[in-house]
């Protein structure tokens, strides 16, 4: 199976294609945008540019052999990487080993199935010992093309996991100077979390959020979902597809990010109930492992808490939760939730946030939010 084709961007891919044929495109770029909207889609369509054997005015031929390889991601001069849940088990150069196998299984699976839905980044994990991986490669020659690129999704989860100053040095050297003609684009949907000196040795780019209707034709084209879910899942994907596709049913169940939504709202539900032992109950609820699943999840009570914030001063036609408007009308009726303090609650979601990147146990991160998030929306 190959990549779907690039959704939107137009303009962007262009003003890729015209910098490539002036010879400008820069050897290390970072897109960043937010998330699901196809930046790393878009890293890959810069690789094929740059690795085309006849490229057009207006981007790769598609057709040379080059191109074939490259949407199917076999081109041997295309590497790709991204999150991965650390292998158990292993560790130091056996460790890497065992990396770069479960990244060339992850790699296989998308050649079969090439749609995924954005949270998936937080709840694999991070990068360990990639750098030794990306520069032992960029050290070697290109086998096909006249030079190497190197795709690194998620960017930011990637240098401050670094243990070594060596290795984030090593990789800071390779954005810097690369090797011969190599290529790196990074991609990243908080540039604000990458070291600075990254930040300085990349040029920015912006891949802006996509068209709700464009998010439409896909979902219709590319899944199988009927015409109301897909048209529910785009009002609710803020211009992200990653996003879209986490809302369609997965089989029987509901899509991992509507089930995130849910126990979003459950959470500030039981917020907003003076009952302490309710937010007990609902943190045992919780795995006491794995907080990093933690983190789409406090994406989503942000996204419940703007809505209550909304409807409390009369925006009510603002809220991203479209279909629970009346719901939200009613929690904000029969409940001394204070607008003004909605401020303050997402502060305790961010410092939640931090506690799941930093592996605390869920059970006790939820419980703490329940906590500070009555003091906050209620004031007890
Ligand atoms: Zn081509």
């Amino acid at each position: 199976m190959s990549l779907h084709p690039v959704v939107g961007h137009e303009d962007f891919l262009s003003s890729m294609a015209r910098a490539h044929e002036r010879t400008s495109l820069p050897s290390s770029l970072l897109l960043h945008g937010p998330r699901g909207v196809g930046k790393q889609r878009v890293a890959l369509w810069i690789a094929q540019l740059t690795i085309c054997e006849r490229p057009a005015a207006d981007g790769p031929c598609e057709k040379c052999g080059a191109c074939r390889m490259a949407v199917k991601l076999e081109h041997p001069d295309v590497h790709w990487y991204f999150p991965l849940a650390r292998p158990k088990g292993v560790a130091g150069d056996r460790l890497v080993t065992a990396l770069e196998d479960a990244r060339m299984q992850a790699l296989e699976d998308l050649r079969a199935e090439p749609l995924y839905a954005s949270h998936t980044a937080d709840v694999r994990g991070l990068y360990f010992g990639i750098t030794k991986t990306i520069r032992r490669q960029a050290h070697l020659r290109p086998n096909m093309a006249p030079g190497q690129v190197f795709i690194i999704g998620n960017a930011e989860l990637l240098v401050p996991q670094e243990a070594s100053p060596e290795a984030a040095n090593a990789l800071l050297k390779l954005l810097e100077e690369p090797p011969g003609t190599s290529r790196f684009i990074l991609t990243s949907s908080e540039p604000g979390r990458l070291l600075p000196t990254i930040l300085s040795r990349t040029v920015a780019l912006h891949v802006a959020p996509l068209g709700t209707d464009l998010i439409d034709i896909f979902l219709s084209e590319q899944t199988d979902a009927d015409r109301e879910t897909t048209k529910w899942a785009c009002k609710l994907s803020q211009g992200s597809i990653g996003r879209a596709l986490g809302f369609l049913p997965d089989g029987q169940e509901e899509g991992p990010l509507e089930s995130l939504r849910r126990q979003a709202l459950a959470l500030i539900e039981v917020a907003v109930v003076r009952d302490p032992g309710q937010g007990y109950e609902l943190s045992l609820s919780y795995p006491s492992a794995g907080a990093r699943s933690l983190i789409p999840l406090c994406t989503f009570i942000e996204e419940w808490l703007r809505d209550l914030g909304a409807i409390a001063s009369g925006a009510g036609d603002r809220v991203f939760n479209f279909d629970e408007r009346s719901h939200l009308q009613e929690l904000v009726a029969r409940t001394p939730i204070r607008g003004s303090e909605i401020v303050l609650a997402l502060t305790e979601v961010e410092q939640a946030r931090e506690l799941a990147r930093g592996n605390v146990n869920p059970q006790l991160i939820v419980n703490g939010l329940v906590r500070n998030l009555r003091r906050r929306l209620i004031g007890t």
